[in-house]
């Protein structure tokens, strides 16, 4: 389980799950990249094909 960096929701993260996997947020559905941190996964946010937020 880690935290999503855009709304702090619980993101659950596959027991079996390798680093560079892609996770999405339940809440936000925002996507993310797992890679290793010193304490487990952390996310990285990824660009998602065919979302453009024009901010
Ligand atoms: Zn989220």
């Amino acid at each position: 389980m880690t935290k999503c960096i855009e709304c702090d929701a619980n993101i659950p993260v596959p027991a079996d799950a390798v680093e560079g996997e892609i996770v999405t947020c339940p809440d936000c559905g925002s996507g993310f990249e797992l890679v290793k941190g010193q304490d487990g996964f952390e996310l990285k946010a990824t660009k998602t094909v065919g979302e453009d937020w024009g901010q």
